[in-house]
């Protein structure tokens, strides 16, 4: 009764959640700090006082939401974690972070959660002729909408350090008149390439074709893409509320690029689900983007302790790159990953394991609140000898 087609696919796994005892989870990348208070007002005021919005289909283009959203990232620019706030509470992008041209609502695309906004971006701009071009290690997702789309794609090597490669992409890119989508920072990596990098990938894309850059991760970073918007109208930037907004419950993704790309966006998405952005997240969305100060201090608290952790990891003889995300990806020679991920899940705590060969050696830590990460110290530094695990 199944389709070939759906046999052929392979879904994405998301990290686990296992309910048979009370975990500390920093293993899927969510913010350990609850969303603004303003976002529990803002819903409590729309069950008490407007119910009536429940009852009634919600706006399919989330034009308010869409100008919040504008609005908070011309306060950003994109790296709450580097935005200035001023005792008044007024903010302001770090001044290598500004936008040229502030952005409007009409180049920014909000869908259901981040994962959602690249399947209409998959479906509007990756044609099935030619592959797209992406790094190796990469977010695992791509490949999974690649094969429901039915696009070829051509993954291109890490460099030794894994750092990604981009005159490898630009390269690749041009060899077949290709795509290119990137996660930057990337996953599971942590790590980034400057806007000038990206820049360059612009200026030597095939012409007629689409870079794409995933900036789950931005925020918690240095630079975003955001400031390339206005000189680049083949660019493709998606966010999401999901990690540095403290929103993963709620859905809640966008992205941002020239109008024209937006309406392609949107016939996309009103070939599909004309409301992916119900009315509680629109509420929710609204509310949070009126609160930039709270997030800037808690995206400020994850970047502060992932560097004491960092620091912490390196005295204690692992592997450890610069992260510019709210996770680390780290190993330990000569433990195996997947004793490394059963030795601290056996201490209530789970990180993520990935099976791939050339990583499986590592582990993604999500960087939690003061007290997780100081639990997983202890934990750590009781780790039995390396001969016994592996
Ligand atoms: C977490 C993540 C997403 C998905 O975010 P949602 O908005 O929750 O769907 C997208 N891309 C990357 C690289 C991520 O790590």
């Amino acid at each position: 009764m199944i389709t070939q087609r759906l046999q052929r696919l392979t879904p994405y796994i998301p990290g686990e959640q296992p309910k048979d005892r009370p975990y500390i989870k920093l293993n899927a990348n969510e913010n350990p700090y609850p969303p603004s208070p303003r976002v529990a007002q803002a819903l409590e005021v729309l069950a008490a006082h407007n119910p009536m919005n429940m009852a009634l289909y919600p706006d399919p283009e989330s034009a308010e939401l869409r100008a919040a959203i504008a609005d908070m990232l011309n306060q950003t620019g994109g790296v709450l974690c580097r935005t200035a706030v001023t005792h008044d509470g007024v903010c302001r992008p770090a001044p290598e972070n500004a936008l040229a041209s502030p952005l409007t609502p009409d180049m920014l695309f909000a869908g259901n959660g981040s994962d959602e906004v690249l399947s209409f971006l998959f479906c509007a701009f990756f044609e099935s002729d030619r592959p797209l071009v992406l790094p190796c290690h990469t977010y695992s997702f791509y490949p999974v909408y690649a094969a429901y789309y039915q696009i070829p794609l051509n993954p291109v090597p890490l460099h030794d350090d894994m750092s990604v490669d981009i005159p490898a992409l630009i390269d690749a890119a041009q060899r077949t008149q290709s795509s290119i989508i990137l996660a930057n920072p990337n996953a599971p990596t942590a790590r980034a390439v400057s806007r000038e990098q990206i820049a360059s990938l612009l200026d030597s894309c095939p012409r007629g074709q689409i870079v794409a850059v995933d900036e789950a991760y931005a925020d918690f970073g240095t630079e975003s893409a955001l400031p390339l918007l206005s000189r680049y109208d083949n660019l493709v930037v998606v966010r999401t509320f999901s990690k540095s907004f403290s929103l993963a419950g709620m859905r809640l993704g966008y992205a941002a690029a020239q109008p024209e790309l937006i309406s392609a966006l949107t016939k996309a998405k009103n070939s599909f689900n004309h409301f992916p952005c119900d009315i509680a997240v629109q509420t929710a969305g609204i509310a949070a983007c009126s609160d930039v100060p709270y997030y800037v201090c808690t995206a400020q608290q994850i970047t502060t302790e992932r560097e004491a952790f960092t620091a912490f990891l390196r005295t204690q003889g692992w592997c450890v790159s610069d992260s510019q995300t709210n996770f680390v990806f780290v190993q330990k020679k000569p433990y195996e990953g997947r004793f490394l991920y059963e030795y601290i899940k056996q201490h209530g705590i789970l990180v993520r394991h990935f099976a791939a060969e050339e990583i499986q050696n590592h582990i993604r830590i999500t960087i939690g609140t003061e007290q997780h990460m100081r639990q997983l110290r202890q934990c750590l530094s009781d780790m039995p000898a390396a001969a016994y695990g592996s």
